[in-house]
């Protein structure tokens, strides 16, 4: 098999699942989603990702009573029906199924959505070029909601400026990027927004952090400006999917290769953590 998806119990092909018109995901966005890597039918950092995910489940109200052993065993299930060495499993769960009403619905039972595929790891040699938009997220975007239309939107306008990805910032301060954290160097400092609500607490941003620490890089969770960003030595965009890319331009301005012997050695200690933990 090439992809495989899971809805409530049923596994198809991805483009063959069903699921009902009344999923509260359908119209309201009402649930929560994680992602994960899986290299050799293995999952990467997998305590990290659920107990993020219960903190989304949590703070939206939704009482997904399913264990972490049980969930587990159908994402292993589901990755397993996948052939492909380097797979990325989604999967998502909203408040339920009922007729549309904005308040929660009584007896409504979650409903677990899950699909993988194979996808290979990115280049983090390639430097990438980003655009700058401001961020009109809500006020709490350090939960993993499903509800993503402004980061769809930065996404695309980034796609359509032959751009990876999109710098959000809040008054001129960067908070992250459409599906990505935004890590800086500046004079041998990794410098990061910290973990409040203007971003997600990225998995990857916080082993980064963590290999920094280890290699004796001092760390600073203090936001930047964009004015800094432009400034800085380097600039790393880091997520499951993309690991850590470097940067060359931002909104069409060169930046960074300051510290190229820097950025390479984190990313090296990144990619033999990412091996040798899985
Ligand atoms: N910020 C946002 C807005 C994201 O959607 C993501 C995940 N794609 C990240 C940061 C990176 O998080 P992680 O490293 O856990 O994938």
């Amino acid at each position: 098999m090439e992809n495989i998806g899971y809805y409530n119990g049923v596994f198809a092909p991805v483009e063959e699942l069903m699921i009902p018109a009344c999923d509260r995901g359908v119209y309201f966005g009402d649930g929560v989603y994680e992602a994960l890597r899986v290299e050799r039918h293995r999952f990467f950092a997998l305590e990290e990702h659920l107990s993020r995910f219960r903190a989304s489940l949590a703070f939206l109200r939704i009482p997904f009573e399913m264990t972490d052993e049980a969930l587990v065993a159908i994402l292993q299930e589901t990755v397993d029906r996948v052939e492909s060495e380097s797979q990325q499993i989604y999967f998502q769960v909203t408040r339920g199924s009922a007729m549309r009403t904005h308040a929660f619905p009584e007896g409504a039972q979650p409903n677990l959505l899950i699909f993988t595929r194979g996808v290979p790891l990115a280049d983090i040699v390639e430097r990438r070029r980003l655009i700058v938009l401001p961020d009109t997220r809500w006020g709490h975007c350090n939960i993993k909601s499903i509800n993503l239309i402004p980061s769809v939107l930065a996404a695309q306008a980034a796609k359509e400026r032959g751009c990876t990805e999109a710098v959000f910032h809040r008054d001129g301060v960067v908070t992250e990027c459409s599906s990505s954290n935004l890590l800086m160097l500046k004079d041998g400092v990794l410098r990061t927004a910290p973990t409040d609500e203007r971003i997600l607490p990225g998995v990857t941003r916080g082993h980064f952090l963590m290999l920094a620490r280890e290699l004796g890089v001092p760390v600073d969770e203090t936001a930047f400006t964009l004015e800094e960003a432009y400034d800085a030595d380097e600039l790393m965009v880091t997520s499951t999917s993309l690991h850590g890319l470097p940067v060359c331009e931002l909104e069409g301005k060169p930046v960074c290769g300051r510290d190229e012997p820097l950025l390479r050695k984190l990313q090296k200690a990144y990619r033999e953590y990412f091996y040798g933990s899985i």
